[in-house]
């Protein structure tokens, strides 16, 4: 199938308009019309190089949100018509014990990323949703519910599971103490998902700017990082801490937050780490641990969980040509929602 997306045609390039090819539909496949494609910063640090050498040109997007438009003959789950998603992964082995227990994440022969890498029987390199098309196995396919408005859904696909697994893997619960450090993408997911699991949530921000908007989506406050004075104050208050910086760091500025216990577990910087000091995690059995995205079924789970609590992501909703002003902002880190690209106006745009 002929499609058209933005990609980077290296690490130094704008994302420019592109034409390429989806693969022929296989029995299990689903053929999907992306309506929303919501802008990661982790599609920033690929295109950028920051994980290493990527097999440009590449169409970044892992979170995907569009109409089904056509089923392969074996597809028992999908129809044509239907609201579906797509996040980080679109294949696994589906054979070993991570498989076999829905964290396919973390499969021992490796997952495929949506984006930039291998598809398993072609060797094709995967592209993802900054497009106007994808084809996805059923079993990556996801539903979205009804009661979800489908032009803010798509950063539940990634920002949302990947705050979503690690409050469900540390028991986050009501009258739970929970900081969410930056309120970007992810952490602004982090903050509505624990209010909604009754916790109670402070964000720990570089400044006091995001105040206002920390506080409309349900947390306590903000703790300013810079204000030692705070700092010190607000020691050994959280039973859980959520690390979305997305830059090398130092945790040990963050851990005597922590309560004796407690965890803070980063999902942001992928990468080396600024060295940090024991001392906070022996002096109060603290713990510093990480999480990767989460699996299909915890995936669908917390699509579920996003439409029975009414939670709809922070969205501003962009054209895909304004895809390079959008990641300029990323690499400031100023906004505390969601860009999301509205793939309806792409044709037009990159006519
Ligand atoms: P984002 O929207 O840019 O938000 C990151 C936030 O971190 C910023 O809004 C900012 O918040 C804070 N920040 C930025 N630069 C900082 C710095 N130099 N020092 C301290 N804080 C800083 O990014 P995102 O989409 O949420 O992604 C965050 C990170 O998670 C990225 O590195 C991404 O690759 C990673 N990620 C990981 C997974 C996983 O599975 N583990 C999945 C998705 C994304 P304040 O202004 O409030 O300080
Ligand atoms: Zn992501």
């Amino acid at each position: 199938m002929k499609t058209i997306g933005y990609a980077a045609h290296s690490s130094d390039a704008h994302m420019v308009p592109y034409h390429f090819e989806r693969r022929d539909l296989r029995r299990n496949d689903v053929a999907i019309e992306i309506l929303y494609s919501g802008v990661c910063h982790s599609d920033l640090h690929t295109v950028n190089g920051d994980w290493g050498p990527q097999p440009y040109p590449l169409v970044p997007g892992h979170e995907i949100v569009g109409r089904v438009i056509e089923v392969g003959s074996d597809v028992e789950n999908y129809n044509v018509g239907d609201n579906v998603a797509v996040g980080c992964m679109v294949d696994s082995c589906q054979d070993c014990d991570q498989c076999h227990s829905h964290e396919e994440q973390f499969c021992r022969n490796g997952m495929t990323p949506t984006y930039g890498a291998p598809d398993r029987i072609s060797g094709e390199t995967t592209q993802g949703g900054y497009s106007k098309h994808i084809i996805v196995r059923e079993e990556f396919v996801l539903s979205v519910p009804d009661a979800l408005d489908i032009s803010k859904a798509a950063p539940i696909l990634c920002a949302g599971i990947t705050t979503y697994s690690p409050l469900r893997s540390w028991n986050v619960t009501k009258g739970s103490r929970v900081g969410v450090i930056g309120l970007g993408g992810l952490g602004h997911m982090a903050v509505k998902l624990a209010v909604a699991m009754g916790a109670e949530v402070t964000v720990i921000s570089r400044s006091s700017n995001k105040e206002e908007e920390a506080k409309a989506i349900g947390a306590k406050g903000i703790l300013v990082s810079k204000d030692e004075d705070a700092m010190d104050a607000a020691a050994s208050s959280f039973d859980f801490i959520l690390d979305t910086v997305p830059v090398k760091h130092d945790v040990s500025v963050y851990t005597p937050l922590l309560d004796v216990d407690g965890t803070l577990t980063i999902v942001g910087q992928v990468g080396p780490m600024d060295e940090f000091m024991s001392w906070p995690l022996i002096g109060g059995r603290r713990r510093v641990a990480g999480s990767l995205i989460g699996g299909i079924k915890e995936t669908q789970e917390v699509l579920d969980f996003c439409a029975e609590h009414n939670i709809h992501p922070e969205c501003k909703i962009i054209k895909p040509s304004e895809i390079n002003d959008a990641f300029e902002h990323l690499s400031k880190g100023d906004v505390a929602y969601r860009f999301v690209m509205d793939m309806s106006q792409l044709a037009e745009d990159a006519a």
